[in-house]
């Protein structure tokens, strides 16, 4: 089965793919990244985001920046 994976021209095992880059929301820029960040600690008071270039697909995606537990 053909997947966005054979695009990328070397290997990538499906399991860490999916969790680096499939199943994260794109963006197309940094800013867009970070715009979305903002506005889901705003809203949604969800934790930091912080916005990542993809090497897998070459856009933008947001890692969780873990809040320190005391
Ligand atoms: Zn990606």
């Amino acid at each position: 089965m053909r997947t966005g994976m054979d695009r990328l021209g070397f290997e990538v095992p499906a399991a860490k793919g999916r969790r680096m880059c499939l199943e994260k929301r794109q963006f197309l820029t940094k800013n867009a990244a970070r715009d979305f960040s903002i506005k889901g600690v705003k809203h949604y008071d969800n934790s930091v985001q912080q916005p990542y270039r993809c090497g897998l697909c070459g856009k933008f995606h947001l890692a969780t920046v873990r809040k320190a537990k005391k």
